[in-house]
């Protein structure tokens, strides 16, 4: 019997936003497996990015924004395009708009391979990438890092959840010897760590964090950080694990739709060669399986289906030779044997 088979009916409606370059050629690889493996989802096309703002001058259309609002989910291949570069509407805009519409403040990104398994849980919608910044007439520049308890509590408490349910280890990454912000987010943890005993929790400083990520990765399961610590992390332990191309991404917030997207770019230099290796859009459509959907059986089979194609049809960006189809096929093929 297929892991599917006992799941019930579920009517949900999935925004599929495919994005510029490469973006509607692992997209499509996508839709296939949904449509296999879930074939009652509702998936809505809309459009976002570089092909939104030729169509209509804006990367987030007030209609797709409106779409991914009420959805379920939102499954978002990457956008960009070399023709926007120094454009004064970028398609990139559109992707801080939407995080901050849908007010998604957890951005999950987990890094698998041999006896490496973690997840790095990034608040997204604080910190210095939110902060005031300037130019002041002496000509210094300044950002600014604040954090509310508030943010950082509902980051904190998505991060006990998730060690709760893994291995039940969570490892707080900060500066706390030379940030404010680091300490009161060293105080909040600590406050939360009291509603979770189950949870074994340790404070790291960022620069032993990316010290141990490099030369220990296995002692981690779930690494909750700042923005832009997690930012950095999380491309180097993906870069640990077999490489941006392979590497998902869930955004969630408290009530909203998630946004489910894989990490790397639109690579423009590899568009329309049929070569682009959807494996990061389709492991995170297995994130969307399991914490946008709660379906856990569909997403762990995409999950083995996704290893199993990497292992036998290899695209050229890890050293082999099968095309996206190929690929995709190989997925098809493992998951509905
Ligand atoms: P990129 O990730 O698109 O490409 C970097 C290199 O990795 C390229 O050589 C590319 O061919 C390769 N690559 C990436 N994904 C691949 C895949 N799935 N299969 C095979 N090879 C793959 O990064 P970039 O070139 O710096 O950026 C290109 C565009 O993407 C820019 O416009 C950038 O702003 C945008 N971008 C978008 C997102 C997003 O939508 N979230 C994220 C990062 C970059």
């Amino acid at each position: 019997m297929s892991p599917m088979a006992s799941t019930p009916p579920n009517l949900k409606r999935i925004v599929c936003l495919p994005g510029d370059c490469i973006g509607p050629e692992v997209m499509a690889v996508s839709r296939r497996v949904l449509e296999e493996i879930a074939p009652e989802l509702e998936l809505e096309l809309h459009s976002f990015g570089a092909s939104a703002i030729r169509a209509t001058g804006d990367p987030l259309p007030a209609e797709t924004l409106e779409a991914c609002r009420s959805a379920d989910a939102v499954l978002k291949a990457p956008i960009g395009d070399p023709e926007f570069d120094a454009a004064d509407v970028r398609p990139e805009q559109g992707i801080f708009r939407l995080r901050a519409e849908l007010d998604v403040y957890a951005n999950l990104r987990p890094a698998r391979q041999g006896a490496v398994d973690l997840l790095i849980a990034r608040e997204l919608v604080g910190g210095l990438y939110f902060g005031v910044r300037g130019v002041r007439e002496d000509g210094t520049v300044f950002d600014t890092c604040e954090y509310h308890p508030s943010q950082v509590e509902r980051i904190a408490r998505r991060a006990f959840e998730l060690a709760r349910s893994r291995r039940g280890r969570l490892t707080s990454v900060d500066k706390a010897n030379v940030l404010e912000t680091s300490r009161l987010w060293r105080r909040v943890i600590r406050e939360v760590a009291a509603d979770y005993p189950d949870v074994e929790v340790e404070d790291m400083l960022v620069d032993n964090a990316a010290m141990q990520l490099a030369s220990a990765p296995e002692q981690f399961d779930v690494i909750v950080t700042e923005n832009m610590f997690g930012d950095i992390l999380s491309d180097l332990a993906a870069a640990m694990t077999g490489g941006l191309g392979l590497a998902p991404s869930a955004s969630l917030g408290d009530s909203r739709p998630g946004i489910f997207e894989p990490v790397h770019g639109s690579a423009p230099d590899i568009a329309g060669r049929g070569i682009a290796n959807p494996a990061g859009m389709l492991r995170s459509t297995a994130l969307m399986l399991e914490h946008g959907l709660e379906r856990p059986a569909e997403a762990s089979a995409v999950e083995d289906a996704v290893d199993v194609a990497l292992r036998e049809a290899p695209t050229p960006d890890i050293g082999g030779r099968a095309t996206t189809a190929e690929f995709a096929d190989r997925v098809l093929a493992a998951l509905v044997p």
